[in-house]
């Protein structure tokens, strides 16, 4: 099957450039788009095909397609970052791009190759170059790339056919009045994934399962949910949307992917800048007793979380039903605020990519 190339069918009409200026001096996220998208379609028979980019706009679907009815959908998120030379790099792409396929294969889709991924993500950069922030801060162009069953019909199978798309949209710094600690609420009742189901694909299913926890979160006063494991409801697996470190002095410890924890790029990446910067790094089990025990006998310094969107996110207050306990004293950890300035000077540009990590565009 061939690797579809992209035919580019730019906007007659993009925002004007003092408009986007205006959005790009306070994106937030994921709230403005840029002017164009990528669409490639996938059907039976015929695989990939029809790869263009066009203007951004609303994708009709039959009120009775797949996706709408049993949720064939899956999803990635990565972030290119302007660099101290005005050009401008993606994070890990081809790691996205990989962990795409495996969600794809989760859910019964068909993979997409990396290279169609990787040329996607560039087509649309490269056109909407002038969406992405200028060098310096912590600011960044979000991808978001997805695919859904477009096939119309009730009947429950995999779709016989597929829409890829990727959007981007401008994203501005994940805390800007400076790095605050998150608090989270530790649901021992409701779980987000188990164990042979898809917590390790990036699928909106998954969130969907999340957010009436959420939802009760926000009631107890959290801005997060901590999810343990299905079976014993015990062992930490992460957030709804990122991963957890654990920091023990001088080492850091993240819970070891089971299936029902998704694989984070930024953890992946955080346990090879923790080793750069002398700390030992490691995966491991922890139970919501051992957090708890360990924060109040103080060997756990710090406990942090980490994804694409905010990088890292230092905890402050954890609930679970019947105690309460802050970690490093509600303020972000040292050892937390070192591992997010390493991480996010490699993204920018600022210190030397030893790893290989940064996709440049064009
Ligand atoms: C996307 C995601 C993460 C973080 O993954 P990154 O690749 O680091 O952005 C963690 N947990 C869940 C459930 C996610 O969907």
């Amino acid at each position: 099957m061939t690797t579809p190339t992209i035919e580019l069918k730019p906007s007659a009409h993009p925002l004007a450039a003092a408009e986007r200026e205006a959005i790009l001096t306070s994106p937030g996220f994921g709230r403005s788009f840029t002017d164009h998208m990528v669409t490639i379609k996938w059907t039976e028979g015929r695989g990939w095909h029809d790869g263009q980019l066009v203007p951004y706009a609303p994708i009709p679907l039959d009120p009775a397609t797949n996706v709408l009815h049993y949720a064939q959908e899956i999803f990635e998120g990565l972030k290119a970052y302007r660099q101290p030379d005005g050009t401008v790099a993606t994070f890990r792409p081809e790691q996205n791009a990989l962990r795409f396929q495996r969600s794809a294969h989760r859910l019964g889709m068909p993979e997409l190759p990396v290279e169609t991924f990787l040329e996607a993500c560039d087509a649309l950069i490269a056109q909407d170059i002038d969406w992405v922030p200028a060098h310096g801060g912590e600011e960044s162009l979000y991808l978001r790339p997805f695919m859904i069953g477009t096939e119309v019909g009730l009947g429950v199978k995999p779709s016989n056919e597929y829409l890829f798309l990727v959007i981007a949209s401008p994203a501005g710094a994940y805390f800007p009045g400076g790095v605050k600690p998150v608090s989270i609420w530790v649901s021992e009742e409701r779980v987000r994934a188990v164990p042979g189901g898809m917590g390790d694909a990036k699928t909106g299913g998954n969130y969907a399962a999340s957010l009436l926890a959420q939802a009760e979160a926000a009631a107890r006063g959290c801005d997060q949910v901590c999810y343990l494991d299905a079976v014993e409801h015990e062992w930490v697996e992460e957030l709804g949307g990122m991963n957890l470190f654990f920091v023990y002095g001088n080492k850091i410890v993240t819970p070891t992917l089971t299936g029902s924890i998704l694989e984070g790029v930024t953890r992946d990446s955080l346990l090879a800048v923790a080793r750069d910067l002398g700390y030992e790094a490691e995966e491991g089990r922890i139970s919501l007793d051992q957090w708890q025990r360990d924060t109040e006998n103080g060997t756990l310094t710090e406990v942090f979380a980490c994804g694409t969107a905010a990088v890292i996110t230092p905890v402050g207050t954890v609930k679970r039903s019947g105690a309460e306990w802050r970690q490093s004293d509600g303020e972000p950890g040292e050892v937390t605020l070192r591992l997010r300035e390493a991480l996010l000077d490699i993204q920018r540009g600022k210190s030397e990519d030893r790893h290989g990590w940064m996709h440049r565009i064009g």
